[in-house]
């Protein structure tokens, strides 16, 4: 099962990713989790796409293709995989198209859709695991212990790009460069559209039905 989740920033593909991963028995990848790993290793590429992402604009589609190619390439990833925040423009899913052409394709494509003003809401009031990258809440998913990880027991901490200055620049790529993708998937005939306003556990519910 070939999964892609599909979401405006702050929809809930980090939160839903993990659960879609485990009832399917596949692996995950978030292009923004593969970028912020490489910059807190301080690599070339981590600096170069921090360039990027602290302006809240898409890191370039040749840098963002080599490397999520990159994760798909191991064997790990032949029982299937869910990509989180990729593709992000039609460029990127042209190219996992092509890669994916002797493979059966993608199975579905999981657009999850939440109103700007709840999206603010939840960006404002994200935190995330300084080392497993798991996204929470202040108030609507706080950690068990203020500031610990519940899972690894890492520091959360907030995103410089969750700042409210970025995040309408954010907001404003995605109408303009990924939703686009919506309509792409609706013609391929695999988009499968989820109201992504109500609780974790009830998009959570609608994402599984709507995958079985
Ligand atoms: P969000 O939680 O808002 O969906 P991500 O963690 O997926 O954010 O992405 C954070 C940033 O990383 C993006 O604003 C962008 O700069 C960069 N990025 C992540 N995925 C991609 C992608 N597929 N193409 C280009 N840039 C990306
Ligand atoms: P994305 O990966 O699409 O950017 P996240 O999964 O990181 O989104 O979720 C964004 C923020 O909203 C996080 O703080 C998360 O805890 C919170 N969140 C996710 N889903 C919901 C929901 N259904 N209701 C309320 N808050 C949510
Ligand atoms: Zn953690």
């Amino acid at each position: 099962m070939k999964v892609i989740l599909l979401g405006p920033p702050g929809a809930g593909k980090g939160t839903q990713a993990a659960r879609i991963a485990e009832k399917l028995q596949v692996t995950r990848a978030a292009s923004g989790d593969l970028f912020r790993g490489n910059i807190r290793n301080n690599t070339e590429l981590g600096r170069l796409a921090k360039s990027y992402m602290d302006r809240g604009v898409l890191v370039p589609d040749d840098v963002t293709i080599r490397l999520v190619m990159d994760w798909l390439d191991s064997p790990e990833q032949s029982k299937g995989f869910v990509l989180d925040g990729f593709p992000r423009t039609l460029g990127q899913a042209e190219a996992l198209d092509r890669v994916l052409v002797d493979k059966g394709g993608i199975n579905r494509v999981m657009y999850i859709n939440v109103p700007e003003a709840e999206l603010i809401r939840r960006l404002a009031g994200r935190y995330i695991c300084r080392i497993c990258q798991t996204p929470y809440h202040e108030s609507f998913s706080p950690p068990r212990q203020a500031g610990i990880c519940d899972k690894c027991g890492g520091e959360v901490y907030q995103r410089d790009d969750d700042k409210a200055e970025v995040v309408g620049k954010r907001l404003e790529v995605f109408f303009k460069e990924t939703e686009p993708l919506v309509d792409y998937y609706r013609l391929a005939g695999n988009l499968k559209e989820i109201n992504g306003e109500g609780t974790i556990e009830d998009v959570g519910n609608a994402l599984i039905a709507a995958l079985e």
